[in-house]
């Protein structure tokens, strides 16, 4: 059975999110029941708004200043006859609660804030106003008030609380509480089902994320190939794109940097062994001239000298194309571009290898047009092109060879040279890799004369000027390589 893997994600997520329901149904209940109750005091309040004047007007408990008790019992009488729920308080110009309805409640305050009842009687817009509860001052409550003035003189004021400690008539509770119910049953119903559709949105969402962190996890385990799958992940595509275009990246970069490692290692093990090759071969012949220096003979002598000779330019020769190479790669050559005619440089360079190329008695045949606009190029790096190019097309053909260079106009005001020879030509497994340095096909086994760099840097050189190096060849028949430069417009 397949095992259900937890999702701590989703668990986060939907804990946070039933706390968050949670408040909003808290606060939800507590602002339905807080406006509810205002609501019915308001109501209360607006519908009594005269209830002071009326006590007061069916009976003064008042005479010259004077309360009269007679008159105040006939007052409250009237009260309990109006509304047995009612408070009423018989009030000093001061606040000072002179006598109050019910009689057997005690007082907790014994004067009433004046503020309120007087905003009140001002105010003609009947404005909801709240005023004290000298039973219980804690909360501020509903009321209607009236003054008792005679001659403009202000004697006292009638203040009554509405909704006093009884409470609400039974109606207004019985109002709030459906209202209240109704409230809270949709509330709950509402964030019942919140809570149902959110929970699935955050599973599908948090099962797409959880999918892109567990292959993140793998990636960053060492599993290069870990990708997100982009048919299962859903709205988070964007996303597991943005990791698989990164993880793709970071893979490219990976892989050539091990690359340029292995070349590296290569490098090094390869420029030993041609270093120490010659230097053994230096060292063994001198040696050999230090111990037998009397008993050696004069040819002898001589062969041992040439061979040191031969060997000491080899190491010249590799060194310094070494040396050229790194400079190249490290972009330290930076190309002196000027016009010339290419066919002119060819011409001297296959005159000067003509001679060289007579004692393997290989013919050097050059076909120059002589329409062709000044290249723009720089002369000597080009110059080392053609030699390395010519280099190799005497070391691969035979003797009695044939070797063609060739200049011509080409497309888009390009001049192309092809170095064709018929020699022991390129296996076709080796053709691209000739061009990496350090790299020998395999058809050529004398290494004396070799360094494998020849046609590195004549690709380096030709990258600089825009160009690439072509090759076509056939085995034991023969290989041309062809650069394109560029003319002066
Ligand atoms: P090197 O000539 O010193 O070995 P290069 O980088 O110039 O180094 O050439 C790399 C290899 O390409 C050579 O070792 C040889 O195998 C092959 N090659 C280059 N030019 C020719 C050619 N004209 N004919 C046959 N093989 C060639």
């Amino acid at each position: 059975m397949k095992q259900k893997k937890f999702n701590p994600l989703f668990w986060k997520i939907s804990v946070v999110f039933f706390f968050l329901l949670a408040i909003v149904g808290v606060v939800h209940v507590y602002i339905s029941y807080k406006y509810s109750t205002e609501y019915f005091q308001e109501v209360d309040q607006r519908l009594n708004h005269d209830t002071a004047k009326n006590i007061i007007e069916n009976s003064t408990p008042f005479y010259n200043g004077e309360v009269i008790k007679p008159a105040l019992n006939e007052m409250f009488h009237h009260v309990r006859a109006i509304n047995p729920n009612l408070e009423v308080y018989l009030i000093d110009p001061k606040g000072k609660i002179l006598a109050w309805y019910p009689p057997e409640k005690n007082l907790v305050i014994s004067s009433i804030n004046l503020k309120p009842i007087k905003d009140f009687i001002t105010d003609k817009n009947k404005n909801f106003i709240k005023g004290d509860d000298p039973l219980n001052p804690a909360i501020q409550k509903a009321f209607s008030a009236h003054q008792l003035t005679m001659n403009n003189m202000l004697y006292a004021y009638i203040y009554v609380v509405l909704n006093g400690e009884k409470g609400k008539p039974e109606t207004d509770t019985l109002f709030t509480s459906y209202l209240l119910q109704i409230s809270y049953r949709t509330m709950g119903v509402t964030l019942f089902f919140t809570f149902v559709i959110g929970l699935l949105i955050i599973n599908t969402i948090t099962k797409n994320y959880t999918k892109i962190l567990h292959v993140m996890q793998q990636f960053k385990q060492g599993d290069l190939t870990a990708r997100v799958d982009l048919n299962t992940i859903g709205s988070e595509k964007p996303l597991a794109e943005i990791f698989n275009e990164m993880a793709d990246i970071l893979t490219n970069n990976i892989n050539k940097l091990k690359e340029v490692e292995n070349l590296r290692r290569e490098l090094i093990a390869n420029v030993s062994h041609d270093l120490r090759t010659p230097i053994a071969i230096i060292r063994g012949y001198l040696e050999t001239l230090q111990i037998k220096e009397e008993s050696i003979s004069v040819e002898d002598r001589k062969n041992y000298i040439d061979t040191v000779s031969k060997s000491s330019e080899k190491l010249e020769k590799l060194v310094n194309e070494l040396f050229e190479l790194s400079k190249l790669e490290a972009n330290q050559i930076k190309p002196l571009k000027e016009p010339f005619i290419i066919s002119e440089l060819v011409n001297d360079i296959g005159t000067k290898y003509s001679f060289i190329a007579k004692t393997k008695s290989i013919t050097i045949e050059t076909f120059l047009s002589k329409e062709l606009a000044p290249v723009f190029a720089d002369i000597s790096l080009i110059e080392r092109v053609i030699q390395n190019l010519l280099d190799n097309a005497i070391k691969f053909t035979p003797e009695n060879g044939y070797i063609s260079i060739t200049t011509e106009k080409c497309y888009n005001n390009h001049v192309k040279i092809s170095i064709t020879d018929n020699g022991i030509g390129i296996p076709e497994k080796d053709r691209e890799r000739i061009f990496a340095r350090y790299y020998r096909a395999n058809n050529y086994t004398d290494l004396k004369n070799s360094t494998g760099l020849g046609l590195a840097i004549a690709k380096k050189i030709l990258d600089l000027h825009d160009s690439g190096l072509e090759l076509t060849s056939a085995e034991n028949t023969g290989s041309t390589f062809i650069f394109r430069l560029k003319c002066v417009q």
